[in-house]
């Protein structure tokens, strides 16, 4: 019978393991050194917060493993023979394999900052940083985060929960613009700000100082500021982590490198989830895409590989969503900060300032190239269908109700979004719009 170690017990290696367990009766061993069972990394605010246990964050019972006669091993490999088909623990337990699947996930950022390994600073990936994140911020009076995106707001919301006082860093010009453009970014840092948090555009840390005991006492920014605080969350993006990589014969760049069908330089090893680097992303995507539901679909890839049906990553158009404080946000296609020159741009806001639709479509061709939306809710399936197939602007917004998810006592713009658009574009011509059937949702 074949063996399958699984190195990383996220949700690309367990989808890995569920999948190879489905199409084959290889033996699975699966090791971990964060937590015994697979828990949902994505929950961890709502742990913080108390809207969750841990134990409600874990996706399949304590009894699911062995049932499906999955092993699992807490513990860490500190070594890859790939000569030898063999990874060793710390503790000196071996593991023979046919195939080898590295699920290592990711690690925060750290750029080489002076005290950032002082007691009280802490990055938030992990199971353990959410317990010295726990256990930095009792009852503290101001904790410093460093870095805007989508983990550093999670993180505000977090210490605002507990009335703590919170100074966000981010080095931008608004929150989160190498990512979102200009004016998404500006409303939501707006709504940072009506949180309370103490948002620091274009503002960067120089230095964290220590107490005599080795603890937190305050951040210095590259300005000279001193911002006293009793704890630090490092949320400057995170990195692959490949520190396994050393002396395994797999070849790197910055992640684990991987062809289409995920396979690293060492043909019986895979690379799946947040550690993987595709060497030829498909169009649209990045090589390397640390999100939930990318790793996922590689650990159901490399899954149907390893059990003998051969199959492409081809994971299709971008997605993404998120939420800043009480506002959702997805963005499905490409809206990057700058608009092409061959796009057009149309962005529409509530008066509310918490709700925005964001469009970029082609100037010659029409066609629809992203969409991002904030607080209101839209149907995934609908836009990978059409971005695929290359749905003409005119189309889209004939289409507006069709596309929204809000509840049905939610309030409909989509005719108001249709108004704004003829005013700004009134050579082309769409539809007045049609009246929704909430309750069917057909029209
Ligand atoms: C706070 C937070 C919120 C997020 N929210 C979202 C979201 O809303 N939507 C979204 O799409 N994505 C979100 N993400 C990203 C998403 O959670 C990750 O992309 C995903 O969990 C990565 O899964 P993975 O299986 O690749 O790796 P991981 O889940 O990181 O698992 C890797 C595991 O490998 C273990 N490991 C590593 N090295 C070794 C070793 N040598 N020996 C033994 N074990 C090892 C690690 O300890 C870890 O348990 C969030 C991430 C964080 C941190």
């Amino acid at each position: 019978m074949k063996k399958v170690v699984i190195i990383g017990n996220g949700i690309a290696g367990i989808t890995a393991a569920r999948h190879i367990r489905k199409h084959s009766d290889y033996a699975i061993t699966v090791i971990s050194a964060e937590t015994e069972f697979f828990w949902s990394r994505t929950a961890l605010m709502y742990i913080y917060m108390g809207h969750m246990k841990f134990e409600h964050t874990k996706p399949y019972e304590d009894h699911f493993w062995k049932e499906n006669n999955i092993d699992l091993f807490f513990g860490r490999v500190n070594n890859i023979s790939s000569g030898q088909n063999m990874v060793i623990c710390t503790d000196g337990t071996k593991f023979t394999f046919d195939y080898l699947i590295l699920a290592t996930g990711s690690k925060p950022n750290k750029f080489g900052w002076e005290g950032q390994d002082l007691n009280g600073v802490s990055g938030m990936v992990s199971y353990q940083d959410l317990e010295m994140i726990e256990a930095h911020t009792h009852q503290i009076e101001r904790g410093v985060i460093v870095g805007g995106g989508l983990i550093g707001i999670e993180l505000a919301e977090m210490l605002r929960s507990r009335n703590i006082d919170v100074t966000f860093l981010v080095r931008e010009k608004d929150f989160w613009t190498n990512v979102l453009p200009s004016e998404d970014a500006a409303m939501i840092s707006a709504h940072i700000r009506e949180h309370h948090v103490d948002l620091r555009l274009e503002t960067e840390l120089d230095k964290i100082l220590p107490d005599d005991n080795g603890n937190v006492r305050a951040v210095q920014t590259i300005d000279g500021e001193i911002i006293p605080c009793q704890f630090v969350g490092l949320t400057a993006g995170v990195h692959p982590n490949i520190d396994l990589a050393a002396d395994s014969g797999i070849e790197t760049d910055r992640g684990f490198l991987a062809d289409e069908y995920l396979r690293t330089s060492v043909p019986n090893i895979f690379a799946v989830g947040d550690c993987a680097q595709l060497r030829n992303p498909p169009p649209g995507r990045q090589p390397i895409e640390p999100l939930w539901y990318t790793g996922r679909m590689m650990g159901e890839v490399a899954a149907k590989n390893i059990t003998g049906t051969p199959v492409a990553y081809t994971p299709g158009p971008w997605f993404n969503s998120a939420k800043f404080f009480d506002i959702e946000y997805q963005t499905y296609g490409q809206v990057p900060h700058d608009c092409p020159d061959n796009q057009h741009d149309f962005y529409w806001q509530h008066q509310s300032g918490r709700k925005a639709v964001h469009i970029r479509f082609g100037k010659e061709d029409l066609t629809l190239k992203g969409v991002n939306s904030f607080g209101i809710r839209m149907r995934h399936e609908l836009f990978d269908t059409w971005l695929r197939k290359g749905i003409q602007i005119q189309e889209f917004m004939d289409k507006l109700e069709d596309v929204n998810f809000d509840p049905e006592f939610f309030e409909d713009h989509s005719g108001e979004i249709r108004e704004l658009f003829s005013q700004k574009f009134p050579q082309i011509r769409i539809k007045a719009g049609r009246k929704r059937n909430k309750i069917l949702g057909l029209f």
